[in-house]
Order: C-alpha cells, then structure tokens, then sequence
C-alpha cells in the first residue's frame, strides 16, 4: 500500500532512516494560504522570511527565460557567467556558488568535516549550520552571544579553538546584530580553522568585511541572492573563498552545483544594481520607523529584519496573535541559545508594514 510505513519486522522508517532524520529539521515560516482560510483574510503580510516583497529585477527575468531555452543542455560546469559577473560587482577575488548559500554551507562542511570534527556555532542564529554539521557527524559547539547578543571575542576564539569550521552571522539573523571588522579580524589573526562568516544580510548594513579576504586565507565570506537580490525562489548563493579551497570544493559538490536557469537570473539581477539600491534604501527607511512606531523593544539591525522582545507575551503566543490580524512573522522559540519571547519582523511591502504597526499597537495596547 502506497505510504504505508509498517512492516512484518516493525516500522520501515525505524530500519531505514538515520537516528538524525527521526525527528527535527528545519523549521519553514507558515502558509500565507492557510492563515488566509483560517482567519477570512483576502491578503496576508507575509513578514516571516525576510524576502525582498518587490519582484526580481526584469533583466533577471528577461536572462531566466532566455536561459530557459537552452535547457536541454547541461550547464557550464565552471559557471563562467555567474563568475565573471561576480568579478566584476565585487573585484578580483576567487568564488564559489551554490543551491542557496545554504548549498554553499552544505557542501563547505562536507569539504573539510570527518566524523567528530568540530564545529563550532556562535547563538543564537541561523539553524543551518547546526543541521548540516550533524548530517556530517561533526561534533556542534555552540558559543553564546552576550546580553546585548554582541560577540565576545575572547571566548569566541577559546571556544573555537579545535573547531576546524566555526560559524559567525553578521548581520546575525535573528537579532540583527553587527560584528564589527575589528573583531573579525581579531579572531582570524588566532583561529586555525575555517571561519565562515555569513553575510546574507550585509547589504542592508554598513559594514564590509571584503576587504579582509585579502589578509587571511581561512576566511569564507557567504552571500545570497535571497534577500537583497529578490531571489529566494531561484537559490542561488555563493561565497568568497581563498583560492586553495576551490578545487576541494567542487570535489566536495554535487555536480554542477548551480541550475543554469538560476546562474542566468543572477547575472541578471546584478546587472540592474540601482533596482538592489533602491530596495536597500527602502529598507533602511522602513527599519529605522518600524523601530521607533513599534511599542516593543528592538536591538539595533543591519538587516532586512527587527527582532522584537515579546514580553509578557511568549514570541509563540505573539506569532498567534498576529495572525489572528493577518500578518505572518516569525518566533524565535526555535533558535537554540535564545529565552522564548522574541518574534523576528521582515521589512514588507508598504501595506504590510503599516497593517504590522497597526496590528502590534492594538495587541500591545489590549495586553497591559
Ligand atoms: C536566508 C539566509 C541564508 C540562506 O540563504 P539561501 O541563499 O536562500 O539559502 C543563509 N544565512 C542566513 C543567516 C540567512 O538568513
């Protein structure tokens, strides 16, 4: 029978699916379709995911679908295109690309981890790396950010020590969080190991940790197309990598890495760096009055996102009740190293924001 899991010698996932798998992964935002249905709302602010609400650029769309008519060929495998694009937007430096950067996360683990290798996580933060170690069997050691969810450089380079990869968001996601170069570059001229150095969001920022590639040859810088770009549907990532890294990593890689489809629509995208511009800006603007016209209290962000303390409420609790008024965000239950009363606020379209401010002040005004 078709779905049937059971077998004469007991279930057949119990045989055949790694302890890993039984339980757990990742956590995906709610369906704006069934809020919709359960609430008898026409539109919903989808504000869990920190997509870019505008649509991709047309020349990503207008390179996607002339990459489309050429799909009955394999891709180039050296993704030529993409890597001179890339070349040219950010300068001479050596790339790698992936299925999302979390592709990119993926295959860079799998480069360099044997079973029980360490990895170490600064927390709380993006569940992936945590995810893609365990698939690696590495050994996870989490570092806890401070009060104010800043890094403490000194414990961060004891604690990652023996970590052969260690994992540091900046911005960080879900707080928002900017590590200065400073530190960064504190902690690179001690560690031996990898530091992969996440930059989905520094677009939204003011910080460029660039510059650094050119001073430590342990250092991977990952970036999306996800957020900025307005490409979450195409994932498409890549990272900044020393050079000695690239072959092993594309040995590492399941091959081809990239859909040719995909590696088009980003050399389109970012051919049209003013439409990215104008959306960093629009960001910028929105963030600073979100924070302000919010009644909860916000840490300062570098990204497209606020982090918001719920208190009294749980961040459960205020997910529930935002729904109840049509807007979709997420709770921060789920990040390890973090107490249960915070939600994570997208910077939407402007109908979004404005139902999101409404909806936050009559639930504030209502519980206290
Ligand atoms: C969104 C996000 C990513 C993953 O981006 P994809 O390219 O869509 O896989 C990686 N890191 C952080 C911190 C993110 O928030």
């Amino acid at each position: 029978m078709a779905g049937n899991d059971e077998s004469p010698d007991g279930s057949r996932s119990n045989r055949l699916i790694r302890n890993l798998y039984r339980t757990g992964g990742y956590v995906y935002a709610a369906k704006p379709g069934d809020i919709a249905r359960e609430h008898g709302f026409s539109r919903i602010a989808r504000l869990a995911s920190n997509e870019n609400p505008w649509p991709p650029s047309p020349a990503a769309v207008k390179a996607g679908c002339e990459a489309l008519r050429e799909a009955n060929r394999y891709p180039d495998e050296g993704m030529e295109d993409l890597s001179r694009t890339l070349a040219r937007f950010h300068g001479d430096f050596s790339f790698v690309t992936g299925v999302g950067m979390d592709g990119v996360i993926e295959t860079i683990i799998r480069t360099v981890i044997n079973p029980g290798d360490r990895v170490a996580i600064s927390v709380p933060t993006f569940s992936f790396y945590r995810l893609a170690a365990l698939a690696q069997n590495a050994k996870v050691v989490e570092i806890r950010r401070g009060r104010d969810f800043s890094i403490d450089t000194r414990q961060f380079i004891r604690e990652t020590r023996d970590a052969k990869i260690s994992f540091l968001c900046s911005p960080n996601n879900p707080t928002g969080t900017v590590t200065p170069v400073e530190d960064i570059r504190e902690i690179l001229s001690v560690i031996s190991g990898i530091l992969f150095l996440d930059n989905a969001y520094v677009e939204f920022s003011d910080i460029d940790y660039r510059p650094l590639m050119n001073e430590f040859d342990n250092l991977v810088i990952g970036r999306t197309m996800s957020k900025a770009f307005a490409l979450a549907g195409a994932r498409v990532g890549y990272a900044f990598v020393p050079g000695w890294l690239t072959p092993f990593y594309h040995r590492a890689a399941t091959p081809f890495t990239l859909n040719s489809i995909s590696a088009s629509v980003a050399c389109g995208a970012f051919a049209d760096r003013e439409r990215m511009d104008e959306y960093v800006s629009y960001v910028r603007q929105w963030r600073e009055r979100i924070r302000q016209e919010c009644p909860l209290p916000s840490p300062a962000s570098g990204a497209n996102f606020l982090m918001f303390d719920t208190r009294p409420e749980s961040g459960d609790e205020m997910v529930r009740l935002l729904a109840g008024k049509g807007v979709i965000v997420r709770s921060c239950a789920s990040f390890p190293g973090l107490p249960d009363h915070y939600i994570r606020v997208s910077i939407g379209d402007v109908w979004e924001n404005e139902i999101f401010l409404t909806a936050i002040r009559g639930i504030c005004r209502s519980h206290r």
